[in-house]
């Protein structure tokens, strides 16, 4: 059946590998912003994005926290850049069992990025000096029910891995800290 169209505001973050140098500014001022009180101390491993890095191929390698994932997925993917071939799952923006990035340190519960929800632009884009990072926002058409059914799938996975009495909790944690 189709539900109602609704506007959907997509936004893009642009990664030009090409001009990362490996400064690592967007992991200290993402785990910033999202330390509990905000700016209270920085923490690359909480950082939403995370930057591969292999200086000397001069090779750095941007990648944001994606969708969590309940279980390890079937297939893996291996790159090779200038010769050099990576670990697996290297480049790979999902939380999942099979690694240890993109988990919040204290209580393991994945780490996605909000696009920095409440400011203007990504904090990350803003603190990249030689704009290897770049942000655009555009509108797209999509139906009520289908936007739902993904918000709905990835609370219940969440729940169903770690109980929702300890999602809850740390919901409580983090607002009273905010
Ligand atoms: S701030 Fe920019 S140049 Fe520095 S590591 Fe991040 S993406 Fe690369
Ligand atoms: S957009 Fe915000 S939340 Fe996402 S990686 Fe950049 S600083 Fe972190």
């Amino acid at each position: 059946m189709k539900g109602d169209k609704t506007k959907k505001k997509i936004k893009t973050i642009k990664i030009d590998v090409d001009k990362c140098n490996g400064c690592r500014a967007c992991e200290v001022i993402c785990s910033s912003f999202h330390a509990a009180p905000k700016y209270s101390s920085n923490n690359p491993a909480r950082s939403r994005i995370r930057v591969i890095r292999d200086p000397l191929r001069d090779v750095y390698v941007p990648v944001y926290a994606g969708e969590y994932t309940p279980s390890e997925c079937a297939g893996r993917d291996k790159y090779t850049i200038d010769g050099k071939e990576y670990d697996e799952c290297s480049f790979c923006r999902a939380s999942c069992p099979s690694r240890d990035v993109f988990k919040e340190p204290d209580s393991g519960l994945p780490l996605k990025c909000d696009m920095c929800e409440g400011e203007e632009e990504p904090l990350c884009v803003k603190w990249c000096l030689v704009d290897a990072l770049s942000y655009e926002e555009r509108e797209e058409e999509v139906e009520e029910a289908v936007e739902q059914e993904v918000l709905e799938t990835g609370l219940e996975s969440l729940a169903n891995k770690y109980g929702l009495q300890k999602i809850m909790d740390t919901v409580a944690r983090m607002s009273k800290k905010a």
